[in-house]
């Protein structure tokens, strides 16, 4: 696997994200930076696939900056509702002025309910890594956290949907665990612990 140098761009302009990303990297001794550093501009997600959707972000930013850059596609998948909203879990959220994550779990738990879906409404976090290189090469990490969903909504930690979802095991939502608490149990630690292995460890 390629060496990544000192400075890895973030492709991301989700501040939950960052932060848990950047929480990740910072042992590493590599200085993690912000796409935001270098544009506002957001690549359009078109695709269909967390892994594509990650392709483009990452290689829209090594393309910008010349660095190796990570990104972060994500997002919650309800078994009930056939995997959705999947890729387009950010898009349920979306008010035409904004993201409106009260809103984005209000519907999800109506959907279920219209459907009368059984307990426990069975769901999974997914997160695929992917890190592109200005070359054009890149590598992907795939991790996921199997859960339920909950409701009402519990918890101010956290982002997106973490107030709904008790990862198994648990009885609290990750919006009530303290960040150190839902780190390591993370679909997204998962995935970072692919790319360590890959990238940092021998
Ligand atoms: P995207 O990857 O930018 O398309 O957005 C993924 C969306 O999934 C985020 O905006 C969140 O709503 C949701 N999501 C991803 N990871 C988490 C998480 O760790 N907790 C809660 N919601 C998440």
């Amino acid at each position: 696997m390629r060496a990544l140098g000192d400075t890895l761009i973030l492709a991301s302009h989700n501040a939950g994200k960052l932060r848990e990303i950047e929480a990740l990297v910072a042992p590493h001794g590599i200085k993690a930076r912000p796409i935001s550093d270098f544009s506002d501009v957001e690549p359009e997600e078109t695709g269909t696939t967390f892994a594509e959707n990650a392709r483009i972000k990452a290689h829209a930013a090594a393309k910008l900056t010349g660095l190796p850059a990570l990104s972060d596609d994500s997002g919650l998948a309800v078994e009930a509702l056939g995997g959705a909203p999947g890729v387009y879990t950010a898009d349920w959220a979306e008010t035409g002025n904004g993201r409106d994550f009260a809103m984005a779990m209000t519907k999800t738990h109506e959907l279920l309910e219209a459907q009368n879906a059984p307990h426990p409404r069975k769901a999974q976090f997914c997160c695929t890594l992917c890190i592109a290189w200005p070359d054009g090469q890149d590598a992907l990490f795939e991790g996921r956290v199997d859960g339920h969903l909950t409701w009402p909504m519990r918890g101010e930690n956290g982002f997106g949907y973490d107030p709904v979802f008790i990862p198994e095991g648990e009885t609290e939502t990750f919006g009530e665990m303290e960040p150190a608490r839902k780190a390591p149990m993370s679909h997204r630690a998962a995935a970072f612990a692919l790319l360590k292995a890959a990238l940092f460890d021998g």
